[in-house]
C-alpha cells in the first residue's frame, strides 16, 4: 500500500479515482468522456452546477457570494485581487506568512500600495504574528492573509476581524478541511490541488458587496464579474477537474462533511505532534500554537538523517515526505484524503526509525 503524502497536487480519496475511472470513457450512458463534452452540454451543466451546490450546502456558503471556477491557479488570484480590489484607496494591507504571502504582496505591489502590517519572517516563518499586535490600516482597501502556510506548516488559529476592511484569505491548502464561517472573509480563493481535486481549477468565493469596485478597463478574463455574469463559463472551464472536484465534494459529504473531516484531521495530525513531543529524535518545525492539521513539518536536526528518514520511508511505501526546499527537513501533508491508516503507518515508521537511530 502507497501512502501519498504530497503538498499538491496532493492525493485524493482513492473511491474517488475509482468512480473516476469506471466513468472515464462513458460518463452516464452518454458514450463520450467527461473530457470531451461540450461544455454547453446539459450533462455538464448538470457537473457544474452539482459541484457549485455541494460546495455551497459543505461550507454553508451564505446567499450574498458567488463562487467562481477559474484557471490560472491561486497564483493568478495573487494578481487578480489586486487589479479587481485595490481599486478604492490603492491600499492593502498584508500579514506576511511565508513564500506564497511573499509573492502575492509582491503582485499587489506592482498595483499599489503594499502595508506588510506583520510578518513572521525573523524566525523563518515558524509563527503567525500575534492578531491582538497587529495595528491594522483604516484605509485599506483590504487585508489578505494565507490561512494555512503549506510550506512551513502553520495556520491561523484567530483571524484577524477589522469590520471596515475586507478580509482575503488564500485557503488552498486549507478549505474544506476545518469548519470556517464564510462570513467573516470577503473572499476566499484555493488552487484546488490540494484539498478539492486535480490541478487546473481555481475556486473564488467572493461576496457580491465587492464586486462593485471592480473598475472598467481590466482584461475581460481578468474581471470577476465577467465569471459572475456567465457563471464561470465565459470561455471553457476546466471540465474535467470541476468534475472531479464534484466527485471529491460528493466523498467529502459522504464521510460527514467537514465537522467530521475536521475531527478526522485533529486526530491525524495529533497522532504525528504526539510522536513528536514525546521523541528524542524528531522535532516540529512550527511554532506549538500555530500548528497545521494538513502540513506538518518536522526534522531530525541533522540533514544526513532527514535524508536518510525519506528514502527509507520511501521504501516502506510513505512517498514524498521531503520538505521544501526552502526549509528542508520532512513534511507530511495529510489533507482530507489522507486515511487515518496512511498517518497510523507513518508514526509505526517514525517510531521505529527512532529506535533504529
Ligand atoms: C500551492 C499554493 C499556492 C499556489 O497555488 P497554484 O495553484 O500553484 O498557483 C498558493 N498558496 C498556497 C497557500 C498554496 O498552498
Amino acid at each position: 500500500m502507497i501512502y501519498n503524502f504530497s503538498p499538491g497536487p496532493g492525493t485524493l480519496p482513492s473511491e474517488v479515482l475509482k468512480k473516476a475511472s469506471e466513468e472515464m470513457v462513458d460518463f452516464k450512458e452518454s458514450g463520450m468522456s467527461v473530457m470531451e463534452m461540450s461544455h454547453r452540454s446539459s450533462y455538464f451543466q448538470e457537473i457544474r452546477d452539482e459541484a457549485e451546490e455541494l460546495l455551497r450546502e459543505l461550507l454553508e456558503i451564505p446567499q450574498d457570494y458567488e463562487v467562481l471556477f477559474l484557471q490560472g491557479g491561486a497564483s493568478l488570484q495573487f494578481a487578480m485581487i489586486p487589479m479587481n480590489l485595490m481599486t478604492v484607496n490603492k491600499k492593502c494591507d498584508f500579514i506576511h506568512t511565508g513564500a506564497w504571502t511573499g509573492k502575492a504582496i509582491k503582485e499587489a505591489e506592482s498595483m499599489g500600495s503594499v502595508s506588510m502590517v506583520a510578518s513572521s519572517e525573523d524566525a523563518s516563518f515558524s509563527y503567525i504574528p500575534p492578531i491582538d499586535e497587529i495595528k491594522f490600516n483604516e484605509d485599506a482597501d483590504y487585508l489578505q492573509i494565507c490561512h494555512n502556510n503549506t510550506i512551513y506548516g502553520t495556520k491561523y488559529i484567530d483571524l484577524p476581524s477589522n469590520e471596515k476592511v475586507p478580509l482575503i484569505a488564500d485557503m488552498s491548502s486549507s478549505i474544506l478541511s476545518e469548519r470556517i464561517d464564510v462570513s467573516n472573509f470577503d473572499l476566499i480563493f484555493a488552487g484546488a490541488q490540494k484539498n478539492i481535486g486535480p490541478a487546473g481549477l481555481t475556486v473564488v468565493i467572493i461576496k457580491k458587496e465587492l464586486l462593485k469596485r471592480i473598475p472598467r478597463g481590466i482584461p475581460t478574463m481578468l474581471d470577476y464579474r465577467t465569471h459572475v455574469e456567465h457563471r464561470s463559463l465565459f470561455n471553457t472551464p476546466p471540465t474535467y477537474s470541476i468534475y472531479m472536484a464534484g466527485l471529491v465534494l460528493k466523498w467529502l459529504k459522504k464521510m460527514g462533511g467537514i465537522s467530521a473531516m475536521e475531527e478526522l484531521n485533529l486526530k491525524k495530525a495529533n497522532l504525528i505532534y504526539d510522536l513528536m513531543d514525546n521523541s528524542w529524535l524528531f522535532n516540529g518545525l512550527a511554532l506549538r500554537a500555530y500548528r497545521s492539521t494538513m502540513n506538518v513539518t518536522f526534522t531530525t536536526g541533522s540533514e544526513n538523517m532527514d535524508k536518510k528518514f525519506i528514502a527509507q520511508a520511501a521504501k516502506e511505501g510513505l512517498m514524498t515526505l521531503n520538505g521544501h526546499k526552502s526549509i528542508g527537513g520532512m513534511r507530511a501533508s495529510i489533507y482530507n484524503a489522507m486515511p487515518l491508516q496512511g498517518v497510523e503507518k507513518l508514526v509505526e515508521f517514525m517510531k521505529k526509525f527512532e529506535r533504529e537511530n
